[in-house]
């Protein structure tokens, strides 16, 4: 069997390496000639660790991962801890820790496991057929490609989507802007096994360890879609929404590279009902795109590739007929994920003020039970326990 992936990301990738795994052969046609990741860095939980485990990496990712063994909540004026525990007994109840990593380390990662040689870069895909017995995909370049199934991991810009759904999606924009880069690991800012978050006035400010000595740092901020900013402003603009904010965060903030930061509008899109068409399966942001409030979106995409690798190795009903089971295990999980986000977006961002100062105060009375309950239930829920 033969399948045509399309999209290098970590969608793209994982699904390769695990169909490769199940002895299904591929072929993966990325439409840039080098991939540049957007966004520094990403939390990798239990769930998407596990699917990186079954997928050969265990030991490259543990080099990749920072030592994230505390989760605090600070003040954002004074400083003040609201709330700081380990996050060894999720570890201890799921198994398995999450990992932090840098993006560029963990695209090497995938692309070193895959072959970077087996990838066909600058090869955008514009139109897919289905056949009885088989798929086309159609590039900008005129060339075609055949196999026994397509996967398409084209990103939520995905030019497939809408084929394989039968309608035109729209990316809802979830009200903020969120800023994020790498630093050097400076203990004046934050201990250095510790994701550390100060939260105020509907904003936030986090860092996390990545391998390397560095911090991975985002920053999230209420706003209007489409201002006139970019790196050239990045720094005084955060000097201007932060102003007020507790020394570290001016530490971070003057400690930045606005040259390397990065400046995204945080968009999800409404989750969908169907992820396949006969041959043509979405797979990651193609098929489910979220706001990154729960750090799940990877994730997912690396479930997606473990769940659609072992449909089609452990079912031998014909392609269409795996497929359409892929869909029905990964439908209500993606969407449930996407909903989720939304809604600890909604409150981490002020989406209602009375709600997020409720959080808040919250944050002084948690213990770290229930804030672990939460993100247990939902690595749990993933295809590997
Ligand atoms: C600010 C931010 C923070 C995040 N943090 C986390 C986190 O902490 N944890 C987590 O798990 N997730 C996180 N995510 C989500 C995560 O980045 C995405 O879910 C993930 O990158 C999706 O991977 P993908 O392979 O599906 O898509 P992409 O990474 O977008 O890859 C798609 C690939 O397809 C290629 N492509 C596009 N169109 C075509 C075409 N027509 N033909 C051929 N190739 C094409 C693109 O060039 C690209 O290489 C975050 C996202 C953001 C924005």
């Amino acid at each position: 069997m033969k399948a045509i992936v399309i999209g290098g990301g970590i969608g793209g990738l994982s699904a390769a390496i695990a169909l490769r795994q199940c002895g299904i052969e591929t072929d993966v046609y990325e439409a840039v000639k080098q991939i540049k990741p957007v966004g520094a860095a990403i939390s990798i939980w239990p769930n998407g660790v596990k699917c990186l485990n079954w997928l050969g990496m265990k030991e490259p990712l543990r080099k990749l991962g920072g030592p994230m063994e505390y989760m605090s909540y600070r003040d954002f004026r004074h400083n003040q801890t609201m709330t700081r525990f380990s996050l060894d007994p999720l570890v201890q109840s799921v198994g398995e820790r999450p990992w932090p990593v840098a993006r560029a380390g963990l695209q090497e990662m995938l692309l070193t496991a895959y072959g970077h040689e087996a990838v066909q870069f600058g090869k955008r895909v514009v139109s897919v057929e289905s056949f009885a017995d088989g798929v086309r995909a159609t590039f900008e370049d005129g060339h075609t490609a055949e196999a026994d199934l397509l996967v398409a991991a084209d990103g939520t810009h995905s030019a497939i989507r809408s084929w394989v759904i039968g309608y035109q999606t729209e990316r809802r924009y979830a009200g903020y802007v969120n800023w994020n880069g790498l630093v050097t690991i400076d203990e004046d800012l934050a201990p250095a096994n510790q994701w550390t978050t100060w939260v105020g006035e509907g904003k936030r400010v986090s860092l996390m360890p990545v391998a390397g000595n560095r911090f991975y740092f985002f920053f999230d901020v209420p706003l209007p879609k489409g201002l006139n900013e970019d790196r050239t402003t990045a720094r005084s603009d955060l000097q201007r929404y932060f102003s007020g904010w507790a020394d570290p965060v001016q530490k971070l903030i003057a400690q930045i590279d606005p040259q390397t930061t990065n400046r995204i509008e945080i968009h999800d899109i409404e989750p969908l009902e169907t992820l396949v068409r006969g041959r043509v399966a979405l797979l990651g942001d193609a098929g489910h795109s979220t706001t990154p409030d729960i750090g799940q979106g990877g994730c997912a995409a690396m479930e997606d590739a473990v769940v659609l690798a072992m449909t089609l190795q452990t079912h031998s009903l014909g392609i269409e007929d795996a497929l359409l089971r892929y869909q029905e295990k990964r439908a209500w999980r993606v969407k449930d994920l996407v909903l989720k986000a939304r809604k600890r977006c909604d409150v981490t961002h002020g989406k209602d003020m009375q709600e997020t100062k409720a959080w808040y105060a919250d944050l002084y009375h948690e213990t770290g039970d229930r804030i672990l309950a939460g993100m247990r239930e939902t690595i749990v829920g993933g295809p590997l326990g």
